[in-house]
């Protein structure tokens, strides 16, 4: 069986500048006080910060100029990300429009559409969710059932979804909705925008097992979504969120979700012995391996290409490694981790290891990556 190919890439001269520009604006900030760094960046909402990011063209900057977009590469925002995410950066106001909702209006979305959000994604200040899984509907998207029902100018939308991240800080759902029944499951799926302020919406917390609350249940109960706000094509559903999985699952978020963890576990361990020393050589060669693959995939997407083999096999890989590193954290520390303890690294690993399960499941279980692996390799 062949492997799947990742062109070996390296930054150019202007990609490694606008490395060096992210890195001096975040010392910045980060000497004024102007955020805490946090192992939940990318789902830490925080308008305000988004909106200085958009300032400086770093929200939506693969978007196209007409609608305020930088028109810049994928390995821009690529560059830009990784640095958000290294210095753990509150990025969540702006970031499922950014990474993914930007981008599929952009390709599937209406002129009138895309008048109407993209403007307002650029500068930051519009929220999406993701709304896909359902109480009884994960991994097999395709039996989803929450109906869109056509009415005079629009749809009537009934029916639950659920673990939505931020549902209840952001303004707008593209919830994924069965608009005509029978023939094949993966038919007669489309995506719908809803205005989360809609009459018949109601918004659930679920709490994570820190007790933070970030994910949801949204129950949609005779919700009225009119005709313009159906993005992309009725029946159109399936291909446009396998296309949407692809944006989701090949980005640096999936293999820095616990770099700040391992940062602190140099900076106060200070590794002298062998041991150590192996360890932390072994987990930034790994890194730096992974870290190649997924910027080989951003280069691809800026090829005009939709890596879907790559990005699953990067996703696959970068979580598994993140799970890791917070095990070997935890057999070397030692400490029973505890989030109040003293020190920021004990924290940070209390943290870690209560959130690492997520890390194989969110975008899709690693079971289900290896399926779309072996049917990719074998194409
Ligand atoms: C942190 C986090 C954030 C999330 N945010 C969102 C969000 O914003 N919006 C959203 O819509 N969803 C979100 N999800 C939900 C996520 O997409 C689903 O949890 C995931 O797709 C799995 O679905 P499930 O939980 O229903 O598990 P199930 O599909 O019930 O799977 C249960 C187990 O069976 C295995 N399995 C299922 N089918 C197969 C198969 N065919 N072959 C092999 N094994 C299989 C799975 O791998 C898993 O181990 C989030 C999840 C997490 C953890």
């Amino acid at each position: 069986v062949p492997l799947p190919d990742f062109p070996a890439t390296a930054l150019t001269r202007d990609e490694l500048e606008l490395v060096a520009e992210v890195e001096t604006f975040l010392r910045q900030e980060l000497s004024g006080g102007g955020y805490e760094p946090s192992l939940t960046a990318a789902t830490t909402m925080d308008p305000g910060f988004s909106a200085k990011l958009a300032a400086r063209g770093w929200v939506g900057m693969a978007l196209p100029r007409r609608f305020g977009g930088g028109a810049r590469s994928a390995v821009d925002r690529f560059v830009v990300t990784e640095q958000l995410l290294r210095q753990g950066a509150p990025i969540g106001h702006h970031w499922v429009a950014d990474r993914q909702t930007g981008p599929m209006l952009a390709r599937f979305g209406t002129p009138i559409q895309q008048e109407r959000f993209l403007p307002s994604i650029v500068r930051g200040e519009t929220a999406f969710a993701v709304g896909i899984s359902e109480p009884d509907s994960g991994s097999d998207v395709s039996s989803i059932r929450t109906s869109a029902l056509p009415v005079a100018g629009g749809w009537i939308v009934n029916g639950a979804k659920t673990w939505t991240t931020n549902a209840h800080l952001s303004r707008w759902l593209v919830c994924l909705c069965r608009t005509a029944e029978g023939g094949e499951p993966r038919q007669g799926l489309s995506q719908l925008l809803v205005d989360l302020d809609s009459p018949g919406v109601t918004i659930r917390a679920i709490e994570f097992l820190d007790g933070h609350h970030e994910f949801n249940d949204v129950v949609l109960q005779d919700v009225f979504v009119p005709d313009e706000l159906v993005l992309g094509r009725v029946g159109g559903g399936w291909e446009q969120i396998m296309s949407e999985l692809v944006l989701e699952r090949s980005s640096p978020d999936r293999w820095l979700s616990v770099y700040l963890l391992f940062e602190e576990f140099v900076r106060t361990m200070a590794p002298t012995d062998d041991r150590l020393l192996d360890l932390v050589g072994r987990t930034c060669a790994q890194w730096w391996a992974i870290r190649h693959l997924s910027l080989s995939v951003a280069r691809m997407l800026d090829h005009g290409h939709l890596p879907a083999t790559q990005s699953a096999l990067v996703k696959d890989v970068g979580t598994r490694f993140e799970q890791h590193v917070v095990q070997q954290l935890t057999e070397v520390v030692r400490q029973a981790p505890s989030r109040d303890a003293e020190s920021l690294l004990e924290r940070l690993l209390a943290q870690a290891s209560l959130f690492a399960p997520a890390f194989t499941i969110r975008g899709g279980t690693n079971q289900i990556l290896h399926g779309i692996l072996a049917k990719g390799l074998r194409a």
